[in-house]
Parts: structure tokens; sequence; C-alpha cells
């Protein structure tokens, strides 16, 4: 052996257990025989995780969903994989074999998976195990668009406050988002095509975000994106881009002339901000946004107020 790196690549090549590596975009980097044998890859394939599912639930193996609407699972699984720098839970195969997965995730958005087989463990107990991560699963997650819901953009933004907080000089931004005249779309082609969009809207998002950005509808057609590590200013690019999409978007396939556009409000940390003063000068910052003539995004000039001051 050249180095102990060679000999820490031999031995992990060849253990059972399962060994993945993911950059900040989900796509596959790094995996272990076993870990290319049991979700079907071969030598050299970097797929993302999102193809990985798909493809193997078209083929009825890798991981066994048992969600009737894969696309919402998808979605549902996306908006929470990979948020906190440490997971771990049961899953299982659909060869039968379980799995317990640990998911390792570094500030710049790369994923360390690791997995082990427990088919044989704890066996009695794992229904209940399984029920209470379906019922955290009900938890964070918005039931039309199946992205994260309120509750959990909101945990995972006083979560990174208190992480940046403790580096001085990072960046965390937030950007609130609201459709335009999302009343009228109701009224002219019915709640059901205003869902349609609600849907539409949280797909885009999902397909440019990277793993460190948390993204979730917080109200009926309001959503909010964090961005840990973004200064503002890219917060903002960032949710242009976002307006530009949705502008030249067709949400509804059966009236392909119908489009939509939404506003935004960006605001960045300040220290001694708290999630609901630092969501306070992005919503505001969107008010702007709406009162300006919609479609278009708003950054925040304000300056927390000094405690004391008035
Ligand atoms: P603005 O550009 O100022 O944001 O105008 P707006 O019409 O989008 O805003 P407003 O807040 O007045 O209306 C929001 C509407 O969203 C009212 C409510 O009926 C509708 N809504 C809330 N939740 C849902 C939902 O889950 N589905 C649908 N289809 N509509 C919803
Ligand atoms: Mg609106
Ligand atoms: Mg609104």
């Amino acid at each position: 052996m050249d180095s102990i790196y060679d000999a820490f690549t031999d031995l992990v090549e060849h253990s059972d257990v399962l060994l993945a590596v993911y950059d900040e975009t989900d796509r596959l980097r790094l995996a272990n025989d076993a870990f290319r044998r049991s979700f079907h890859l071969a030598p050299g394939e970097t797929p993302t995780w999102t193809e990985i599912m798909r493809r193997n639930h078209a083929a009825f193996r890798g991981t066994a969903i048992k969600a009737a609407d894969l696309e919402a699972w998808l979605t549902s699984t996306q908006s929470r994989r990979g948020k906190t720098p440490f997971r771990a839970y049961e899953t299982d195969l659909t060869d039968g074999r379980w799995l317990w997965m640990t998911e390792t995730v570094r500030p710049n958005g790369w994923m360390l998976c690791i997995a082990s087989e427990i088919t044989d463990l704890r066996r009695e107990e794992r229904l209940l195990r399984q029920d209470r991560d379906l019922a955290m699963r009900a938890a964070q997650t918005d039931e039309l668009t199946s992205t994260a819901n309120r509750r959990f953009v909101f945990g995972r933004l006083e979560a990174l406050i208190n992480a940046t907080m403790l580096v001085p000089g990072n960046a965390l931004s937030v950007c609130v988002l609201d459709i335009d005249l999302f009343k009228s779309i109701n009224d002219r082609f019915g709640h059901q095509g205003g869902d349609m969009v609600l849907r539409h809207f949280t797909h885009l998002v999902h397909r440019f975000i990277r793993r460190t950005d948390c993204f979730g509808r917080i109200g009926g057609e309001e959503f909010m994106l964090v961005m840990p590590g973004a200064p503002a200013e890219n917060c903002l690019a960032f949710a242009e881009h976002l307006l530009a999409e949705a502008r030249a978007a067709h949400p509804l396939p059966e009236r392909p002339a119908v489009t939509y556009t939404c506003s935004a409000g960006v605001a960045t940390y300040q220290p001694g901000d708290t999630a609901a003063s630092l969501y306070g000068r992005a919503d505001r910052a969107l008010y702007r946004a709406k009162t300006e003539g919609r479609d278009r995004a708003h950054l925040s000039a304000e300056a927390l107020p000094v405690p004391g001051e008035s």
C-alpha cells in the first residue's frame, strides 16, 4: 500500500457497509461497491439522488417507497434531506433488507451517507419507529405542495441564526416570496387552478436551490427561502432569477396562455436578529416590492433597531 489513504480506500471499497458522498447539488460523487450494488449503480456513474430514486422506483428496486405519489414523496424528502448537520434513520429496500442510514452534512453542502444492514436487529420495534418517522414527515411537510411547511422552515431559520451568531462574518439571508394577485388566479381558474400554481412554483424553486438552502410554504401563497452563507446581493440575485423563471412559465397545462408572477422581499442577518425580526424585515421588503408594482424583488435596507432606542 502506498499510503494510509490507499489502505483506507481499499477497506471502504470492500466493506459491507454502504458508503456514498453527495455534493451540494445532491449529485453522487463517490460510492463504494456495497452502495452501488444496493442502489443499482454502474461503476463511475454519478447521477443525482433524485435520478437514482426515480430510476430505481421505475424498475421496482432500491429504496422501498410506499407513498402513492412518487413526485410528492421526492419533494417532501428533498426539502428536508441534508438540512441538519446529522440525521439517522431506518430505511428499507425492495429486496427486504433494512438499513440504518446516517447522513453527515458539512456547511458547504457536501454529504456523507453511511448505511449498515440491520435487517435482523430490533425487528419488533420497527413498526413503531416507522410510524414515528412518518408522523415526523407529516408534521414537517406542507400537504398541498409536499415541500417543507412553516414549522420546519422557521425551525431551521432559528437553528441557522444560532449557528450564524457563533461565527462572526458568516452570512445568512432570507427571502419571502408571495405570488402576485393570487386571488384573481383563484377567481379565474378556480381553487384547483390556484393550487396548481402553488405546486408549480414549489417545483420551480426546488429545481434551483442547493442542499444548504431551506425552502418551504409558510402561508397561503407565501413561501420562504433561507440561504445560509449567502450575502444579501446573492440572495437578491437568486430571488430575481426565480421571479424570471416564474414569469416565463405556463403553470396550467390545459391553459397554456396563463402566466403568473411573484414578488420577493430579501433581508440579511444582522447581529441581534431573531427569526421573527429577520423575517419581519424580509416581509416589509416584500410589501415594498408589492407597492412598487409587483413582479420584482426588494432588498431590505433597514438596520436592526439598537436595544433601548426607539
Ligand atoms: P398580492 O399581489 O398583493 O399578494 O395579492 P393576492 O391576491 O395574491 O393576495 P391576497 O393575500 O389578498 O390573497 C391571497 C389569496 O390566496 C386569498 C386566499 O383565498 C388564497 N389562498 C390561500 N391559500 C390557498 C390555497 O391553499 N389554495 C388556493 N387555491 N388559494 C389559496
Ligand atoms: Mg399574493
Ligand atoms: Mg400573501
